[in-house]
Order: structure tokens, then sequence, then C-alpha cells
């Protein structure tokens, strides 16, 4: 693989490999959608994951980075994001809980997460998950050859400022994590701010992927991590959500490869 100040080139042939390791980590989300309902735990959510994985002949890339135990991240509630799945977190109606998965097939790295009302959410609940995925959404659009990394920043906060105007709230936008490239490996350059000013960072090329990923709060922004060594929460334990898909950078726009197939 070539690689353009740092940042890794897929080749046309290369992308289509991450997009068959995206489509397993887009089953394996969906599976866990279908079963992520009042009364089932996180640990259920992540055996179903893990076997999900596995039967599509990939490796949850999760389990085992830097010690992670489990193959995905389940954040309930005011957790943020590295939550660890348990037998003991069972989910109970109006929750709300982000699943992150990724998954390696043939060398290739996908990597998405969706936030998951339990039954009825709470309306401050429902406009903030739907916020953070429209920011994700606007961020993908800029993730197109010519533009500069911090455009694809800009954007996610601008849509995030402007659900926030639309929807009568504040929502807290994280800074300390954000997006990646993503490729061989599932963290790899440039890191991807969730805000800040347009036209800064890498000039994006064809062959680049990158990861989009928001994270929103109902109140602060700021974090915490729990003594686990793992799960961040915001610091005033309000809520979060968190979206995330692996786009690449192809020659007709942003692919989003961990789309479902339809
Ligand atoms: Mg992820
Ligand atoms: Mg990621």
């Amino acid at each position: 693989m070539r690689r353009g100040k740092g940042i890794e080139l897929k080749s046309r042939g290369e992308i289509e490999a991450m997009r068959a390791a995206g489509l397993v980590v887009a089953r394996t989300l969906a599976a866990v959608t279908a079963q992520a309902k009042a009364g089932a735990s996180t640990g259920e959510l992540d055996e179903l994951a893990e076997q999900t994985i596995r039967d599509a002949g990939a490796v949850p890339s999760f389990k085992g980075y830097h010690g992670f135990p489990a193959s995905i991240c389940a954040s309930l509630n005011e957790k943020v994001v590295h939550g660890i799945p348990s037998r003991d977190e069972v989910l109970a109606e109006g929750d709300l809980l982000s699943v992150d998965c990724g998954a390696i097939l043939d060398g290739w790295h996908g990597d998405s997460a969706v936030t998951l009302a339990i039954g009825e959410v709470g309306e401050d609940d429902r406009a903030l998950s739907a916020a953070t995925e429209a920011s994700m959404w606007a961020g993908i659009e800029q993730v197109r050859a010519g533009n500069k990394l911090t455009d694809i920043s800009h954007a996610v906060e601008t849509a995030a400022r402007a659900a926030a105007k639309a929807d009568g709230r504040e929502y807290g936008i994280i800074a300390e994590y954000g997006g990646h490239g993503i490729g061989t490996q599932m963290h790899m350059e440039p890191f991807l701010p969730n805000l800040g000013k347009p036209g800064r960072g890498p000039k994006l090329r064809v062959g680049m992927a990158i990861a989009v990923e928001p994270m929103l709060t109902l109140g602060t922004a700021e974090t915490e991590e729990l003594d686990d060594e793992w799960t961040v929460v915001t610091a005033d334990r309000s809520r979060a959500a968190h979206w995330e898909h692996t786009v690449a950078i192809t020659d007709d726009g942003p692919w989003v490869l961990t789309a479902p197939e339809n």
C-alpha cells in the first residue's frame, strides 16, 4: 500500500476488500440491534456479536485490543464510549445504548457504531441520537478528494449546532475522542476532531479511508474514565450518543463501507 503524507492509501481492490469487512460489521450491528431489548444483557449482545463476526470468517478487532475484553463496546446512558459489556448489565425500557463494533476480514478493518433506543426513550434522548447521527452524515458528506481533513470536523460541528438550535437544546460535543484513519489497522493516522475550523490538516485523496464518529451529550462535553480504565462517562452523568461509519474516498465521492447492503 502507498502512503500519502503518512496516511495509508488503498487501491480500488483494497477498498473493495475493506467493504467486505465493513459488511461483516454492518450485519453484526443489525443482529445486535434486533436483540437489544429490555431484559437482554449487554454481555449477551457481545456474545451474539462475536459469534456473528466469527461465523463470517472474520475476527473481532476489539477483543484483546490493548487488553479490551469484548467484541463490542456497549455504552449505556451516561457512558460515552468504551463501555465493557457484561451479563450483569441488563437493559431496561428507556435506556439509550451505544454499540461500537469492529471486525477484521482478510487483514482489513471495519469500524462502526450505532445508538439504540431500548423501547420508548425520552424525547431528549431521541433528539440527541438523531442529532449525533445527522452530524455523522454531514461529516461523511465531506469525506471527498480535494477537501482538507478538518472540513469533515467543521461539518460535524456545524450540523451538531444546527440540530441543537432546531431542537431548542444544547449538545455537548466531545472533543477528547474522535474519528481516525483506518485500513490495515483500526486506529491509524490521521486523528479526526469532531469540531473545529475548516480547511486544515492533510488534503484528502482517493484511496484514504476514515472513520467518522461524533459523540454528543445532553450536558457537558467533559468526560471521565471509570476505574475499569476503559469506560468513558460524561462528567455530569448526562446521557451521550455515538454514531460511526467507516468511509472510503473514491473517484465518485464517499463510499460508506460499513453501511448495510441496501
Ligand atoms: Mg468504533
Ligand atoms: Mg472508530
